[in-house]
C-alpha cells in the first residue's frame, strides 16, 4: 500500500499530473468519464468521474434510486514554484526562470534541490500537451554563508521575486526564450512554432521513500494533499457495495492553496453542478435534489499537523497529534475546518466501527489556523462536513514527512464512509 502511495505521489509532481494519474487509476477500474460539455448524460450503475482541469469528481452509482450522497473532499494541489509566463531570462552569464510562489511554500525548503518541470503546453491546434521532465534541470542555489553570515542567526529571509529565480543552463548565443522553447517543444513532441502558452511546476525530482530505522517514516513531495487524495481513491475503488440509495463519491479540487475561489477550486460551482446533474439525470427534480444534500456527509481529508518534538510546545497540549496515532479529526470554533461537533460524532461513529483509533487537533487559541477545502463546500453546498487527516511533519515543505502505519487505517476510515 505505502509503494503504491508512493507510485502515485510520483506519478503526480503538478496538480494536472495528479488529476491524471487519478483519472487513468479510475480508467483502469472501469469508470466512464462524463463530459459537462455534454447537455444529456446517460447514467447506468457502475463507475463515473468528471475531470476539469486539475479537479476530479469521481462517483458510484449502485443503484439509480438516490437518497443521498457519502463524500469524500480532497486536493490535487500542493504549494510550489510555478513558471510564469515569460519564464526564461539570462542573468550573470546563468540561464534563468521567473517563478511565481504557489501556496504558502517553506521556501527554504526550495533551496539547493534538484528540480525537473511538469505541467501542460498549450498548442496552435487546440491540444493540450502533458510535458514532464524528470530530470535534474534546474537548482535555486542558496547563497554561501561567506556572503551571508547572519543566515543562522537571523533566518533565511528570501525575496519571492528576486531571490528565488532558478538557474538552468549558462548563457550562450541563443536566446533564453527561444532556448526554453525548443527545450518545451523537445519534450511535448511539438514543433517548436506550435506552442502558444504554458502552465509548469517545477518540482524536486528525489523519489517518495520510505525511511526510518524500521520503515516508519514517509518522506515525499505533496503529501500534503496527495495521501489523502489516494486513500480518498482507495476507498472509492473499494465502494462498489453498499447502501444501493448512497451515492460514494470522490471530489478532488484544485486551489485548495490558494484558498478554494476558481472554476475548479472547492469554493466554484464544480461540485453541486456535477451532484445536481446526477440527480436530473436519474429523475429526481431539483427539490428531491436539494433533499439528498440535506441528507449527504462530506469528509474533507486533508492532512494534519502531527506534533513536531522540537516544536512540541506549538501544540494545544490536549490536543497534540502524533505521527502513527491514526487520523486526526480537526476542529476550529472559528470554522477553518468545518468539523461541528455533530459531523465529528459521526466520524467517531464511523472510527469506532471500522475499529480506527482517532486523534484530535484544534489550534492554539494564540496561534492562527490553517484551512482546507470543508467550509468552502460546506457554505457552497448547505452540507454537513467533518475536517480529518492524517499526521504529518514538514507540511507546505518540498519534502514533507508522514507515518506509513497513519495510511491503512485512513483508507479504512474513508472506505467506512462510503459503505455506511
Ligand atoms: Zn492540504
Amino acid at each position: 500500500m505505502i509503494s503504491d502511495l508512493c507510485a502515485f505521489i510520483d506519478a503526480s509532481p503538478s496538480p494536472a499530473h495528479a488529476a491524471a494519474t487519478l483519472e487513468s487509476r479510475l480508467r483502469k477500474a472501469g469508470f466512464s468519464a462524463l463530459a459537462l460539455t455534454d447537455a444529456t448524460w446517460r447514467l447506468a450503475p457502475g463507475g463515473w468521474y468528471i475531470r476539469q482541469g486539475a479537479a476530479v469528481i469521481a462517483f458510484v452509482l449502485r443503484s439509480t434510486a438516490v437518497q443521498r450522497f457519502a463524500l469524500i473532499g480532497a486536493h490535487t494541489d500542493s504549494p510550489h514554484l510555478r513558471l510564469k509566463p515569460n519564464a526564461a531570462f539570462a542573468c550573470e552569464h546563468c540561464r534563468q526562470l521567473g517563478v511565481e510562489v504557489y501556496g504558502g511554500a517553506l521556501l527554504n525548503s526550495w533551496l539547493d534541490r534538484d528540480l525537473g518541470v511538469a505541467g501542460t503546453v498549450y498548442t496552435v491546434d487546440g491540444r493540450a500537451v502533458p510535458i514532464l521532465v524528470r530530470k535534474p534541470l534546474a537548482r535555486v542555489p542558496q547563497l554561501a554563508i561567506h556572503l551571508d553570515r547572519t543566515v543562522n542567526e537571523q533566518g533565511l529571509k528570501l525575496n519571492a521575486q528576486t531571490q528565488l529565480a532558478p538557474i538552468w543552463g549558462l548563457s550562450t548565443s541563443v536566446e533564453p526564450a527561444d532556448a526554453f522553447a525548443d527545450l518545451l517543444a523537445k519534450e511535448a513532441g511539438v514543433p517548436v512554432d506550435q506552442l502558444l502558452t504554458h502552465d509548469l511546476s517545477l518540482f524536486d525530482v528525489t523519489p517518495a521513500t520510505v525511511g526510518g530505522a524500521d520503515g516508519e517514516f514517509i518522506f515525499a513531495a505533496r503529501l500534503d494533499n496527495l495521501a489523502s487524495v489516494h486513500a480518498g481513491l482507495m476507498a472509492l475503488l473499494a465502494a462498489q457495495n453498499g447502501a444501493p440509495d448512497c451515492v460514494p463519491v470522490l471530489a478532488c479540487f484544485d486551489h485548495e492553496e490558494v484558498g478554494n475561489t476558481s472554476r475548479d477550486g472547492a469554493d466554484g460551482p464544480l461540485l453541486a453542478t456535477v451532484l445536481e446533474r446526477v440527480s436530473l439525470t436519474l429523475g429526481l427534480d431539483r427539490q428531491a435534489y436539494l433533499a439528498t444534500l440535506a441528507r449527504s456527509l462530506l469528509l474533507s481529508a486533508d492532512m494534519a499537523h502531527a506534533v513536531h518534538p522540537n516544536f512540541a510546545d506549538r501544540h494545544e497540549p490536549r490536543h497534540k497529534p502524533h505521527l502513527g496515532g491514526g487520523p486526526v479529526l480537526k476542529t476550529n470554533a472559528n470554522q477553518r475546518y468545518a468539523t461541528s461537533a455533530a459531523t465529528a460524532a459521526q466520524v467517531r461513529r464511523l472510527a469506532r466501527n471500522a475499529g480506527v483509533t482517532l486523534q484530535d487537533f484544534v489550534t492554539r487559541s494564540d496561534l492562527g489556523c490553517g484551512s482546507t477545502i470543508g467550509p468552502a463546500a460546506a457554505a457552497g453546498l448547505g452540507i454537513a462536513v467533518a475536517d480529518l487527516g492524517n499526521p504529518m511533519l514538514s507540511m507546505h515543505s518540498a519534502r514533507e514527512c508522514a507515518a506509513t502505519a497513519d495510511h491503512e487505517p485512513y483508507i479504512r476510515l474513508l472506505t467506512a464512509h462510503l459503505a455506511s
